[in-house]
């Protein structure tokens, strides 16, 4: 053994030790992080030829990392739709790397039935039925991939041939409908083969992100019969609108399509009851993309899928070698998704839901959900600011009173950013350059309103 292994080795509770400390110094430390670090140009520096083992290395990434690092693990980090990382999850999150697990076969290790028993406690969690099975993913773009993969194949059965093996040449364009996709369900499609212009943008109903049903109905008629995927939103990026997800399910009556649920984070809304009617029929979907490093509060990277035909799931992502066998009626999650080796992903969202249950997580929801809506009251009483949008989950979508330009938006952004007190991404809204700060973090408090009210030029009174 390398006598820096060795030595290690033989160190490693007082380096965990140290680990430890120093993890708990950064987490007592995050409310006082800035909340972006904008970075500073830095040069690479050689690959070390002679270590300098564990300990000096953490020194090392003290000094020459950690304090370019953001608090987006903290209360006041309103970009884009950021989770954090609750204590069960930090702690699941840990374990993930010391047990080191592959999820690649259930031979070995009852690692599988870990994943298989949190899969089953989400499906709960988003009110969904036994039908619909599902694995861990990297995050949200992967799950619509694995979602969107599964459309594809549908129609092909649809049309009498297999798109896993002959290619999607045998079916030629497929046509997606949808009004308002995340971007990431454009790089899905790419990678799909299907393409990214194969997206139809179906009119959103006046003012709203959601689709307009009849115009979605209309376009799905003059397909003819023509099979389609149709990709529904819950929970847009800039206003969190959502589609009438009963009435998309209520057109396969008449039309032939898989319809894909990108619930991302606004699937969050089915843990109260307060806001479960956003996405109402969510279970009809035959596939569903759900983050977790949003607003479960685990660490990066998580996602799951769902969906409702593990069979054709089973058909694209099979990997049949001698020593893994073929997939049997509860396939191993090897055939489920793009990878093949997997880290237990399922780990900290399974200490996190044990920590703090149902109810726990519905809390969280619903306290971003009302700071958000606050949030949006002291932004909408604010003479220089005006909503764009009103707040239906946990985003505010707002913009300057005056004359809102992309030049001013981005100064704006900067300067908050700079002010390390909140991070807001900017966005385009129905043509208007715009600030979205979204609340996600199990951490965010009324506490935190007043400074990122100050960021925002509202100084306490
Ligand atoms: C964040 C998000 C995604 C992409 O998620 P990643 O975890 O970044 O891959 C997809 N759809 C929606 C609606 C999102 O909010």
């Amino acid at each position: 053994m390398h006598p820096l292994l060795s030595r290690d080795l033989k160190r490693l509770p007082e380096l965990l030790e140290q680990a430890r400390n120093y993890a708990v110094s950064v987490l007592a430390d995050l409310p006082s992080r800035p909340a972006a670090v904008p970075p500073a140009p830095k040069d690479a520096e050689p690959l070390p030829e002679e270590g300098i083992g564990s300990a000096a290395a953490l020194e090392h990434f003290q000094r020459r990392w950690a304090t370019g690092f953001s608090g987006s693990a903290g209360s006041r980090y309103l970009g884009f739709v950021t989770g954090g990382a609750t204590p069960a999850a930090v702690v699941g999150d840990w374990l993930t790397g010391v047990f080191d697990q592959n999820v690649v076969s259930s031979s070995d290790s009852c690692a599988t039935d870990l994943e298989r028993e949190t899969v089953g406690w989400l499906r709960e969690l988003f009110g969904l039925s036994a039908e619909h099975s599902g694995a861990f993913v990297t995050g949200a773009t992967m799950s619509n991939f694995v979602g969107l993969a599964i459309g594809r194949e549908w129609v092909g059965e649809q049309l009498g041939v297999s798109i896993a093996d002959d290619g999607l040449a045998a079916v030629g364009d497929i046509p997606v409908l949808s009004s308002s996709p995340h971007s990431s369900t454009f790089k899905a499609l790419s990678m799909l083969g299907i393409g990214r212009n194969s997206v139809r943008r179906i009119p959103s109903l006046p003012g709203r992100e959601a689709v307009d049903v009849d115009q979605l109905a209309a376009e799905l008629e003059a397909l003819d019969g023509r099979p389609a995927i149709v990709v529904a939103n819950a929970g847009t990026v800039n206003t969190v609108d959502f589609d009438d997800l009963r009435a998309l399910a209520e057109l396969r009556q008449r039309h032939r399509f898989w319809l894909h649920v990108d619930a991302a984070f606004g699937g969050f809304a089915a843990l109260s009851p307060r806001y479960a009617d956003l996405v109402a029929g969510l279970d009809q979907a035959d596939s569903i993309c759900i983050d977790l490093h949003k607003w479960l509060n685990v660490p990066y990277d998580s996602g799951v899928q769902f969906s409702r035909r593990p069979d054709l799931q089973v058909r694209i992502f099979q990997n049949y070698a001698t020593y893994l066998g073929l997939p049997g009626p509860d396939p191993d999650f090897v055939h489920l998704t793009p990878e093949s080796s997997r880290r237990l992903r399922a780990l900290p969202a399974w200490f996190t839901l044990t920590a703090y249950g149902r109810q726990g997580h519905r809390e969280i929801v619903e306290r971003d959900a009302a700071l958000a809506q606050e949030l949006g009251n002291r932004i909408s009483a604010a003479p220089h600011l005006r909503l764009l949008a009103p707040v239906r989950l946990n985003t505010v979508c707002f913009t300057l009173a005056e004359q809102p330009t992309a030049e001013k938006i981005d100064a704006l952004a900067n300067a908050i950013a700079r002010s390390g007190q909140t991070f807001l991404s900017p966005t385009v809204h129905q043509g208007v350059p715009a600030l979205r700060a979204a609340v996600s973090n199990w951490r965010t408090t009324e506490d935190d309103l007043p400074k990122i009210m100050d960021a925002l030029g509202c100084p306490a009174a």
